[in-house]
């Protein structure tokens, strides 16, 4: 896993409906990725904006977030490879996002 692929184990969607600007995730973020729109939602909020890399996926913004489903982390989950299984048609390794929401 190089760098950047380590940076990238997470993903944040923000809800700009339930936003309410309050930037509690942005100073929660430890790489910073978060930031506040320079538009405004329909409550007059600059909202939250995820940068789009660099989401290590900790959680930490969901957490210090107060407004029920502003915030949705995604985490990578990589699973390791697995054998397979002829008798039951066989399985494959893969991955997956594993979510956080309120
Ligand atoms: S999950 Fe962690 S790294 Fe990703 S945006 Fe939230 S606080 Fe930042
Ligand atoms: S903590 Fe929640 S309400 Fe506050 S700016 Fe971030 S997403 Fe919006």
């Amino acid at each position: 896993m190089n760098a950047q692929e380590k940076l990238d184990r997470g993903l944040l969607r923000v809800d700009e409906a339930e936003c309410k600007g309050c930037g509690l995730c942005i100073e929660a973020c430890p790489p910073k990725v978060i930031g506040l729109s320079e538009g405004l939602n329909h409550y007059g909020y600059r909202t939250a904006v995820y940068a789009g890399r660099g989401c290590t996926g900790c959680g930490i913004c969901f957490l210090a977030c107060p407004e029920p489903g502003a915030l949705t982390v995604y985490r990578a989950v990589l699973k390791r490879p697995v054998a397979v299984d002829r008798t039951l048609g066989g399985q494959s390794a893969g991955g997956g996002m594993a979510c956080a929401s309120n």
